[in-house]
């Protein structure tokens, strides 16, 4: 099959990688469409120490067994199910886990992956195939949700209007909370506004007085900004996964007993619920679209400053 493999040293297309042969309770999938994360941009560059198919959000169609024509997302996490932790309702933390494209489980910038089929979640025809792209980073923007309460009443500041910071800032909107989002660039602006969302400069909000701050920046600076802006017994949220230590003062975090909250991986079913229901714009976000052999080309347009996403398209 066709891949985009990484070897450690650099990505390349491969017109004849070998196909995946599904182990029991694992389902073969053809991927239709797949999309390029920061996760992977950054997995090119050393992290997880990564080797094998890039790609873990992805829409396809499960070819063989109980499954067969089913259009699918799936999740991304393949948890061994017997540990405590798996045990305890908690197969995302698995320590045992492996995962779609980021760590030791060949991913989705193929023709075929393979996923345990409890991962799998069928696609209703009202959420295209480009859309069910977003399913993945859409379920973690919930996940904020699942694990910070948030009322109507709260004032919320959300930093970072990436790919991620912008679908987590629709997730949040939805809870009717006094939502700005911090905003550099004016493409991100228009979107927000499009969506009805307020949007801030960056050094313009009051400080002290957010009742949650949620960084999606991605960058160090992201958790210092959020301790300026949180009030005292608020919350903090993470999102970032950060690229060397961030400095704050955390005495600061300490006297005013702020609250440190942070989530990942989220509910896929409730992902796509939204996706059906049309409230969470995800077509916006797409930058660009390229055939999986001009994979390299497409990996060179996402890590330009300001693309949002890039979809790969695997088959129609
Ligand atoms: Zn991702
Ligand atoms: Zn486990």
């Amino acid at each position: 099959m066709r891949a985009l493999s990484f070897d450690g040293t650099r990505l390349r297309f491969d017109p004849a990688y070998p196909d995946p042969a599904p182990p029991p309770g694992h389902a073969l999938v053809r991927v239709t469409k797949a999309g390029i994360c920061n996760t992977d941009l950054e997995l090119v560059k050393g992290y997880m120490g990564f080797r094998g198919v890039l790609g873990h959000e992805f829409a396809g169609v499960v070819e063989g067994g109980d499954w067969d024509g089913r259009r699918v997302a799936g999740e991304i996490n393949l948890a061994c199910g017997q540990c405590p932790t798996c045990l305890g309702g908690m197969p995302t933390q698995c320590p045992n886990r492996t995962t779609l494209g980021i760590d030791r489980h060949d991913g989705a910038f193929a023709d075929y992956l393979t996923l345990p089929v409890e991962n799998l979640h069928p696609l209703p025809a009202s959420v295209s195939d480009k859309q069910a792209v977003f399913v993945e980073p859409l379920a973690a923007g919930l996940q904020t949700l699942h694990l910070t309460h948030i009322s109507p009443h709260d004032r919320v500041v959300l930093l970072g209007a990436g790919k991620l910071g912008l679908l987590t800032a629709q997730v949040v909107a939805l809870a009717g909370c006094d939502l700005a989002v911090v905003v550099r660039h004016a493409r991100q602006r228009a979107l927000l506004e499009k969506w009805g969302i307020a949007v801030a400069e960056p050094g313009s909000l009051p400080p002290h007085q957010a009742d949650v701050v949620i960084d999606c920046t991605g960058t160090a600076e992201g958790f210092a900004d959020a301790l300026a802006l949180v009030r005292p017994r608020g919350v903090i949220h993470l999102k970032s996964t950060y690229h060397g230590l961030p400095q704050a003062d955390l005495t600061r975090a300490v006297v005013d007993e702020v609250q440190v909250h942070s989530s990942r991986c989220g509910p896929f079913e409730a992902a796509i619920r939204l996706l059906a229901r049309g409230l969470i714009d995800v077509d916006s976000l797409i930058d660009a679209r390229y055939p999986l052999d001009e994979g390299l080309a497409a990996f060179e347009v996402a890590a330009q400053k300001g693309t949002l996403k890039v979809i790969l398209d695997l088959s129609p």
